[in-house]
């Protein structure tokens, strides 16, 4: 489907592919030097006016650059970790940062000297956003006093900052109750890095606000003004995450194809099995599902269109596409897919993450749902 490209999206698309693979193969990164790295071909700022340092590109081209980082790195949790830093947390900020904020923070997390993470999910909050309770009060009119915790906060330990959602109004609800805080990390406590599944790359951590004292300054637009900020965010995230996916997607299919040519089994190629081949062909309109969904999202959102819908439709089918794609890739590799060697198990183990992160699937069903009136 590049033909649903025009020629700069090509370009992009096969540049920042390049530089991927070529950082990759330069000689033992720290993960930082490797963000540093891959920031510096410009994915962070794609979606960024370039009056704020970035490309002023949009939401579609954001989507392409993550296929690509998708397609040239096998290290789901690094990009997953890049991802959520740039899509929930330097798409809101870009858009309601105050010039101050724009020209020292918004810029460091662009050329990727500081990374920042995003903390709504609370113990008893997780598919309960609006249920807050991480509290937030002025004091002196020129300081908020934070406290709470909040919980599997990708980047959490490493983040040089927090864009963290907290009640500032009871009774006022999501819309108008909650407000966004960008807060350096001096502020606030990691208590808690989880071992998990899958994404290893990517920390996964709790963090504790406790009296944490936080200058007015660091309110992200106005107070009450979070519940729209994280909406918006999420919907970037719903759509444009599915970059990260189609690409990995692509990535595995040419190992498959790869594979499935060259195993033998009576003397024939596997491929040769129409098992096989067919289960591929389905693996292809998985992929071309997902583009076709997630393109006429982007698309939407770079019209400013309403993309609620939308977006939770490309959060939920390519979420459900890269775990389908992945255990029919594992079957294909036969006993060579369930051992390390191949890097299939560990597709599998991160395509699952898919459907929890950015809100569950079944959000994303809820999500739908009500917006056919239900
Ligand atoms: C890899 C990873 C990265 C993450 N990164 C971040 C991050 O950076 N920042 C952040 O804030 N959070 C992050 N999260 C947290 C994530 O957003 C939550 O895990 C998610 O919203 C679900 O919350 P929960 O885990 O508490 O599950 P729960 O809300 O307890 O849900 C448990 C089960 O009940 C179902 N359920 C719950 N409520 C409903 C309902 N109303 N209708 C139908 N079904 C329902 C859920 O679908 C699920 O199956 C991350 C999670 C993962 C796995």
């Amino acid at each position: 489907m590049r033909h649903e490209l025009n020629q700069e999206q090509l370009l992009m698309h096969d540049s920042i592919k390049q530089q991927v693979m070529m950082i990759q193969q330069e000689p033992a990164h720290s993960f930082k030097e490797k963000w540093k790295a891959i920031a510096q071909t410009g994915i962070i700022g794609i979606a960024v006016d370039p009056s704020q340092g970035g490309l002023g590109l949009g939401a579609f081209d954001q989507l392409v650059a993550f296929e690509a980082l998708g397609r040239a790195s096998s290290d789901n949790g690094f990009n997953f970790a890049l991802a959520a830093h740039t899509l929930a947390c330097v798409i809101p900020i870009s858009k309601y940062a105050s010039s101050e904020q724009a020209s020292t923070i918004l810029a460091s997390f662009l050329n990727g000297s500081n990374i920042c993470a995003n903390a709504m999910t609370e113990s008893e909050s997780g598919s309960s956003v609006y249920q807050l309770q991480t509290k937030a009060h002025l004091q002196n009119d020129n300081q908020y006093i934070l406290n709470g915790s909040k919980t599997f906060i990708s980047n959490g330990a490493i983040a040089d900052y927090c864009l963290v959602y907290a009640e500032t109004t009871a009774n006022k609800g999501f819309f108008g109750g909650i407000s966004a805080f960008l807060v350096p990390n001096n502020a606030y406590r990691c208590i808690q890095s989880y071992a998990k599944m899958g994404l290893e790359s990517v920390d996964l951590s709790e963090l504790l606000f406790e009296q944490s004292v936080v200058d007015v300054s660091c309110l992200l637009s106005k107070a009450g003004g979070g519940g729209f900020i994280f909406n918006e965010s999420m919907e970037w995230e719903r759509t444009c995450l599915a970059g990260l996916h189609i690409g990995a997607m692509e990535r595995v299919m040419q190992q498959v194809i790869e594979f499935a040519k060259s195993r033998k089994s009576n003397g024939i190629s596997i491929s040769k099995y129409q098992a096989i081949s067919h289960r591929i062909a389905e693996m292809q309109v998985l992929i071309d599902t997902s583009k076709t969904i997630a393109y006429s999202t982007a698309r939407m959102l770079d019209k400013k269109l309403n993309v609620s819908r939308e977006s939770s439709t490309t959060k939920l089918y390519v979420s459900e596409a890269v775990a389908k794609f992945m255990l029919e890739a594992l079957h294909i590799f036969g006993a060579s897919g369930y051992i390390k060697d191949y890097g299939i198990e560990q597709e599998v183990r991160d395509a699952l993450a898919a459907s929890i992160y950015s809100g569950t699937n079944d959000i994303q069903k809820n999500i739908i749902s009500s917006n056919l009136g239900l």
